[in-house]
């Protein structure tokens, strides 16, 4: 894990925030890698839930919501009982469940693993107005309820008929007692969410939900990660969160142990029934709730699982093994010796027409083998070097990141090289 943290830190994907100040606990900086890794897990995961699907349409609802949604929803009453937090796991439990809290303690064989009890609100709260009083909202701690509020505006704007989902992307901002694993548990991080509507049928919804378990493990494997790594976790009636019908996490074997990284559950017709919203069928004209399957799965704790499953040592070498699609650059494009100008002004020609198309990074510092070894540390999959055969006969080499091979392509067939390996 140190390893990572430091690569992370080195190679400009995660910065503690406001660092020049000494930090703020919770929070992260994303840097020029970074910010790539995450916006390619988030183009990735909407690339396959919402535009490969015919049933799904996408939301981006506001942060910052009408109180009321807060009430209706129960997070207020449920997140001001008295609570304690296991330091081992961070799961919350009521401090007044005695049964659960002693079976928890057992599962770690140890009883002293309990923050004290509090009753605490994980809403972070937020003053709006200029004048006094100033009204009380809150940062939203689960980015669905956006979705619910909206369920009615998309049925009516749309041609979506049940059953269908509503995808988001978005912040989402908690109070966590104790932040740690680097970004694993945040106070402000980011959630990538499918809010699935099915007509209310016991036989039906289960099937619903165990179709989603499989599309989004399947999601991860996809991608690259190591599926030894990856199992489901189902969760006990008492743990279920306030709304689950039943529940299941895709967990991911981080270095800190097993961590839950998405969310599948059951929710049945809790939020849209405390919102007061039905749906309407116009075919058959009945009226009902509909249930909901979600799957939420957080972007931060998905990139920083991609880092560490992708880190790997060969010798003396460094690389991350990320899969194109996510990796924050695609092409890193060299010339052979700065100091020539042929050199420089053909490397940069090619630098410019390769960005038209795909991420691109330029390097002209020190030896070929330190570029090497910057690129390989991002994760970049392919290297590019012109050299001064490139001059006489147009090719250059191309450097696999996994296999270390070289071969030499012609500058015309370039970018189509690398679109047909990014299929
Ligand atoms: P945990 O038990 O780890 O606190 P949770 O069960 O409260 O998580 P959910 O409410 O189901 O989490 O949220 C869905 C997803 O959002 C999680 O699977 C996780 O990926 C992400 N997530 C939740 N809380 C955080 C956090 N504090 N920091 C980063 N990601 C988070």
């Amino acid at each position: 894990m140190e390893k990572v943290v430091s690569l992370a830190k080195r190679r400009g994907f995660i910065f503690p925030g406001s660092e020049i100040y000494g930090g703020y606990q919770g929070f992260w900086d994303y840097g020029p890698a970074g910010v790539e890794l995450k916006n390619n897990v988030k183009r990735e995961w909407w690339k396959a839930m919402v535009y490969a699907r015919e049933d799904v349409v996408g939301v981006d609802a506001a942060i910052i919501m009408n109180p009321i949604v807060w009430e209706n929803s129960g997070h207020l009453k449920a997140l001001v009982d008295p609570l304690v937090e296991c330091k081992v796991c961070h799961k919350r439990f009521r401090a007044d469940n005695e049964e659960v809290i002693k079976k928890h303690e057992e599962s770690h064989d140890e009883k002293d693993i309990w923050t004290e009890a509090k009753t605490f609100n994980l809403m972070t709260e937020v003053l709006l107005g200029t004048t006094e009083p100033k009204e009380k909202s809150y940062l939203r701690g689960e980015i669905t309820q956006g979705v619910f509020v909206n369920f009615k505006n998309v049925v009516d704007s749309t041609r979506i008929k049940i059953p269908f989902g509503i995808g988001q992307i978005g912040k989402a901002f908690r109070n966590e007692i104790t932040p740690g694993n680097l970004t694993f548990r945040s106070r402000e991080f980011e959630q990538m969410e499918l809010e699935y509507f099915v007509k209310p049928d016991e036989k039906d919804s289960e099937k619903t939900f165990e179709e989603f378990k499989e599309i989004r493990i399947n999601w991860y494997k996809d991608l690259g990660m190591d599926s030894k790594k990856l199992h489901f976790h189902d969760h006990e009636p008492e743990k279920r969160a306030h709304y689950a019908k039943y529940a299941t996490d895709i967990e991911y074997e981080a270095p800190f142990g097993w961590s839950e990284m998405e969310g599948i559950h059951h929710r049945g017709d809790f939020d849209l029934g405390n919102h007061g919203l039905k749906y309407h069928d116009n075919l058959t004209n009945e009226e009902y709730t509909p249930w909901v399957i979600e799957t939420s799965g957080g972007v931060d704790r998905a990139a920083l699982f991609f880092l560490i499953d992708s880190y790997r040592e060969d010798g003396e070498r460094v690389y991350l093994k990320l899969d194109p699609r996510i990796a924050p650059y695609k092409v890193a494009v060299f010339p052979l010796l700065a100091n020539k100008p042929e050199l420089l002004e053909k490397a940069r020609g090619i630098y410019k027409e390769l960005k038209k198309d795909l991420v691109v990074t330029w390097d002209d510092r020190g030896n070929i083998g330190k570029r090497y070894f910057a690129q390989d540390e991002i994760g970049t999959p392919w290297c590019v070097t012109v050299d001064f055969q490139t001059l006489n006969d147009s090719t250059v080499t191309v450097r696999d990141r996994d296999t270390g091979k070289q071969e030499r392509i012609n500058i015309d067939k370039l970018s189509e090289y690398f679109q047909n390996k990014l299929r």
